[in-house]
């Protein structure tokens, strides 16, 4: 907690390598409830590559309650001949190599915070990454002091039948009063944030896979006996994963077994221990009654994501956590590769833009802007973010555009072989990438250290038969970085005739070209026979703010006739933002904005079975947030009123085109695959618009209602039957009390479900939405201690539901700052990602703005370090 003192802040400037290496780790958990001790045996040796030479060992530790410290067998006296500093060990005069045994106690039970070993739903598991493990004992807990693990765990038979931990189960067998214990080996050398522990009695779904190099490999899904036929999706994903590795990395699976185990409480998706993953059950449990569309997707890439990370992760790791990215960054590339391969290419990549513009481009904009290899952290658990994530991922796609295919794989042979068993940096990466491709990378590593989104304006002019392009970068300036330099932008383009062909741009006659920009400013000229269309920014090829004036008439040949998937939904999404901003700041009504939008609709409406999941996509309207964030100041209120009347408008301009949408999709059985996930998709959209149309009147209600009640009474999957259920309530369309009602009734039961029922009830558009939210604060089923549901309550509420937390009275912003009061005395991770939904503040007109900084200067006395870093940057930005 903290006591007026600012948080103690870690640079990358400061880097130093560890004193001491420790090659050896024995750890012997014995678990009881209520007295759990934790023995180990470390090797420790002095860390040759330090020239420094400290002759003190310091440890880390966190909530440890210290028993004894051994070192060469003899039991150390505490003052004399080791001291605890705040929650650090220090023992002085240690010799060159020893041995360590220290015993501690912890209290798994009353860890809320689900950092390190704690229980959830009567089992214990663990969480380490990033500095958990210190909570479970003394370590050097860093990513770059690798260790050989071996774990003996001991635990009450009945109550936790399995013992699992990283590597190949070595022994096992029964003890007095009965107990049991089991032991585990991992051969590789990790860091402590990839060790895991889990004790419980779980159901298992067993398969096997045969490695590229004929190794039988176990694998083992665990989740809760009531939970095994919901397992399947995932092994499914487990075993492609494992097949696409060695085909498009050429990366093997290591060791004897893989196991995964879903967990209820958790704070994250996933996570990758060695050998044994923990997940979140909302990431590894599927089941087409219970999980949406959305949800098997999100399984499927996560499952991937996480095994990936065997190799990018795991064998290869970060030497220290301003690195992240390294891993994180080039694994989420993996993982999008991986879905972009099992689904559509061009709907992946329409997604992951989505994404990477809509939340990751505002956090560049915002006070959390950091740069994908930050500088400095006051808790690196704050840093966990979708610049880290995303826009890492856009850094590595970038390097393999630039290399191509051939190259890049070449580039990643040599980093796994190079590095492995090694904990390196994001420079040892790019390293690899110029050495086989002769490249020099040295200004685009500016990607790595310069925060903020860049703006590349782009202006065109045709003089005497030539096309030319001026491009300019700027990249904004953002907190601790005014300045900044050009970076190395890709830019793919393409131009287009007035029929909307792809003009050729050489000899050879190929259509598209990548550009790569190093200067501020560049002007490059291509001979077409009359002024084109320009296709830009093609596959979205670099992570930059594209302005070009497009008219109307480009935006409608782009839609229309582009080969390029993200050229085509960025055409739709300009004319619809174009749309919305003659409504917001330009004094038009929706209504006078149809004539307009129709033409378009209705062309994207007429090719949609080429692909219903494209088209869902280029019929979706912007969200209230990524139209806000166009707007300075920002009025939520009247972007919701602009964005909802807009839906309704089109929903009855074109309600016969909806209808025929929605009733040609509707399935009589329910199918698993691609095709119908894309039908099922389109067919939401075209309800949303209906039921948007309905519940502002401008359609009669009364057919939709019955259309959605036999929806729900029959549902095929969750798909359909959570999207009937969302468009009665969102709209509050006739009997969307007794839906909601009959709906938490069915499915009391199934966590996971009563989560998306918290969270439809909490995305309720309107400002007495804030109300609904308190009485599900009350509700029973209502978990504090459980993330999940504070996400389906709160987090939604606060991220995708502007109308409501930003409601005029301020009542939202005090029902946030209660929470986040609450949560972090709990869960201050929790808190602080939480926290994160104030940091549009200072683009709020003034009333609101002066209510939210009330609301959250509130709560700085007494916040804990990871809570007060985010308010920090927040109020001072
Ligand atoms: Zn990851």
């Amino acid at each position: 907690m903290r006591d007026g003192q600012p948080n103690p802040v870690t640079r990358l400037a400061d880097y130093q390598p560890p004193a001491f290496l420790v090659p050896d780790t024995r750890l012997d958990v014995d678990l009881r409830d209520g007295e759990t001790r934790v023995t180990a045996h470390l090797k420790l040796e002095r860390n040759p590559a330090r020239a420094d030479r400290p002759d003190e060992l310091v440890l880390d530790g966190d909530h440890l309650d210290l028993r004894s410290v051994v070192l060469d067998g003899r039991e150390l006296a505490p003052g004399d001949d080791y001291r605890l500093d705040g929650p650090r060990l220090i023992i002085p005069g240690v010799p060159e190599a020893f041995s360590l045994t220290t015993e501690v106690r912890i209290e798994p039970e009353k860890n809320t915070a689900l950092e390190g070993l704690y229980r959830s739903n009567g089992m214990y598991c663990t969480q380490c990454e990033a500095e958990g493990f210190r909570r479970i004992t003394f370590f050097p807990d860093r990513p770059d002091v690798l260790s050989r693990f071996t774990t003996t765990i001991h635990a009450d038979k009945g109550a936790y039948p399995l013992l699992l931990s990283n590597g190949n189960p070595v022994d096992a067998g029964d003890e007095a009063d009965g107990r049991h214990f089991a032991t585990w080996e991992d051969p590789f050398p990790k860091p402590c944030y990839l060790f895991a522990l889990v004790a419980g009695d779980l159901a298992c779904l067993a398969d096997t896979f045969t490695t590229a190099s004929g190794r039988d490999v176990a694998l083992r899904l665990y989740a809760e006996h009531r939970d095994l036929d919901k397992l399947d999706h995932a092994m499914d994903s487990l075993k492609r994963s494992m097949a696409w590795d060695e085909k498009v990395f050429g990366r093997e699976y290591d060791l004897d077994i893989f196991q995964i185990v879903a967990v209820s409480h958790f704070n994250m998706g996933a996570m990758e221990n060695k050998g044994l993953n923990i997940f979140n059950t909302s990431c590894v449990l599927a089941h087409p009654a219970t999980t949406t569309d959305a949800g098997f997707e999100r399984v499927e890439s996560v499952v991937a994501h996480e095994y990936f990370h065997n190799w990018s992760g795991n064998r290869v790791t970060c030497r220290d956590w301003f690195q992240l990215s390294l891993k994180e960054g080039f694994t989420v590339f993996r993982d999008q590769e991986f879905s972009s391969d099992m689904n559509s290419r061009a709907v992946v990549r329409v997604e992951n833009v989505d994404f990477l513009v809509n939340h990751q481009f505002p956090e560049d904009q915002g006070p959390m802007a950091h740069p994908v290899r930050p500088a400095e952290y006051q808790k690196i658990d704050n840093f966990y973010t979708l610049t880290v994530y995303e826009k890492g991922a856009e850094i590595v796609r970038m390097q393999s555009q630039l290399l191509g295919a051939e190259d890049f794989r070449r580039a990643t042979d040599l980093y796994f072989e190079r590095f492995d068993g090694q904990a390196v940096t994001c420079d040892d990466f790019v390293a690899c990438m110029e050495q086989v491709s002769g490249l020099d990378l040295a200004q685009f590593k500016r990607w790595y250290a310069q925060a903020g989104t860049p703006v590349l304006t782009v202006e065109d002019e045709y003089v005497d038969g030539e096309y030319r392009l001026t491009f300019e970068q700027h990249t904004p300036p953002t907190p601790g970085q005014p300045d900044k330099a050009p970076l190395m932008v890709p830019v793919k383009l393409a131009l287009l005739d007035g029929e909307g062909r792809a003009l050729p741009l050489d000899d050879q006659g190929r259509t598209e070209t990548v550009v790569i920009l190093r200067e501020a400013r560049e002007t490059r000229a291509f001979p077409v026979p009359a002024r084109p269309t320009p296709s830009l920014l093609r596959g979205f090829s670099a992570p930059v703010s594209l302005r070009y004036d497009f008219d109307e008439r480009q935006l409608n040949t782009l839609l229309a006739h582009d080969s390029d998937g993200f050229c085509r939904w960025d055409a739709a999404q300009r004319l619809y933002f174009a749309a919305l901003a003659r409504v917001v700041d330009g004094g038009e009504t929706p209504a006078d904005q149809v004539a307009r939008l129709t033409p378009v609709i209705e062309q994207v409406i007429a090719r949609a079975d080429e692909d219903p999941a494209q088209a869902a996509l280029l019929l979706t309207l912007p969200t209230e947030n990524a139209v806000g964030d166009r707007h300075t100041p920002l009025h939520p209120q009247r972007v919701h009123a602009a964005v909802s009347g807009l839906r309704a408008a089109l929903g009855e301009a074109l309600a016969d085109a909806w209808w025929r949408l929605a009733e040609g999709l509707r399935e009589s059985d329910y199918q698993g695959d691609g095709a119908a996930m894309g039908r099922r998709r389109l067919r939401q959209v075209a309800l949303g618009y209906l039921a948007a149309a309905a519940g502002a009147g401008q359609v009669d209600p009364e057919p939709l209602v019955a259309h959605l009640s036999a929806t729900l009474a029959a549902p095929t999957c969750m798909t359909e039957e959570l999207g009937a259920l969302r468009a009665l309530v969102h709209n509050r369309l006739p009997g969307h009390d007794a839906a909601l009602k009959a709906f938490g009734e069915r499915w009391k039961d199934e966590p996971l479900v009563m989560d998306q029922w918290f969270g439809v009830q909490a995305t309720v558009p309107g400002a007495d939405t804030v109300d609904r939210a308190e009485a599900l604060l009350a509700h029973p089923a209502f978990e504090w201690t459980l993330p999940n549901r504070v996400r389906a309550v709160i987090a939604t509420l606060v991220n995708a539901n502007p109308s409501a937390f930003h409601a005029p009275d301020g009542s939202g912003y005090r029902l946030f700052a209660r929470a986040l009061k609450k949560l972090d005395g709990i869960n201050p991770q929790i808190a602080a990602r939480l926290a994160n939904g104030g940091a549009r503040l200072k683009r709020l007109e003034p009333g609101l703005a002066q209510q939210l900084g009330d609301a959250l200067r509130d709560l700085r006395p007494g916040a804990s370090a990871n809570l007060a870093e985010v308010l920090d940057r927040i109020l001072d930005a």
